[in-house]
């Protein structure tokens, strides 16, 4: 809000999931991070769009090759922008509060997410922390952000492939089913999807598989990893089931 004359206000305003025994709202630990990352929603807002142009460089074509997530996330380039530096900083929070052991499992979240860049914005940031003398602000450090977002790959590009790679389309899978609850749209063997997001025991008998050939059929529990992983291209990823 901005009174008359007076300076913007930002509140943020948290809904919430639960409430105690007198009805009041209840804000636990659950909670903190989603506090801190709405509250840094009013710091890092204001930096990214003061530098709107220079991220119109390169966050547009980031955010068309994961298009698909970010537009369920209902985020277009520019929130897509706000929300990996928020990302970052709540990696770095959750570093220091929670210790980094959680911090596999909270990158693995955002891989699986499309987020692929916030672990490396997360390691950008150390050189803020441990050269304050250089960046007095966080003002001062908007250009190693904007300079990682512009070297940013043909981006996540890696995440395709062409058809022609494929050795065995009759023995690699391309689609499988999945866990109810789960959102992903990619299988993903670097974060164990296999394990945490596959479904293998979906019907009586196992679960049904496409493959690169346009075939289908059912495999039994275990059997699309073992003994040859029908979900890798390469032969490193099918040999290591
Ligand atoms: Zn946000």
């Amino acid at each position: 809000m901005q009174p008359p004359g007076g300076r913007l206000e930002c509140y943020s305003i948290l809904g919430h999931h639960a409430t105690d025994s007198a009805g009041f709202p209840l804000y636990d630990d659950g909670f903190v991070g989603t506090l801190v990352h709405e509250a840094g929603h009013g710091y890092v807002n204001p930096l990214a769009n003061a530098r709107r142009a220079d991220f119109e460089r390169s966050a547009p074509r980031v955010h068309a090759q994961v298009a698909g997530a970010m537009n369920a996330q209902a985020y277009p380039w520019t929130s897509m922008v706000n929300e990996s530096l928020l990302h970052a900083v709540e990696a770095r929070y959750a570093e220091a509060h929670q210790g980094p052991s959680v911090l596999p499992k909270f990158f693995a979240d955002q891989r699986r997410q499309s987020w692929f860049w916030v672990e490396e914005l997360y390691n950008l940031y150390g050189d803020y922390v441990a050269d304050r003398r250089s960046y007095p602000t966080f003002a001062a450090f908007m250009p190693r952000v904007i300079a990682y977002f512009d070297s940013l790959p043909q981006p996540v590009m890696f995440e395709i492939m062409p058809e022609s790679v494929v050795e065995y389309p009759s023995e690699t899978i391309l689609f499988g089913e999945k866990q109810e609850e789960q959102g992903d749209f990619l299988m993903d063997l670097r974060t164990g999807n296999e394990v945490t997001v596959l479904d293998q025991s979906r019907h009586p008998g196992g679960a049904n598989y496409a493959f690169a050939d346009a075939s289908a059929r059912s495999l039994a529990f275990g059997k699309c990893l073992s003994p040859v992983n029908l979900w890798g291209v390469t032969p490193g990823a099918r040999n290591n089931p």
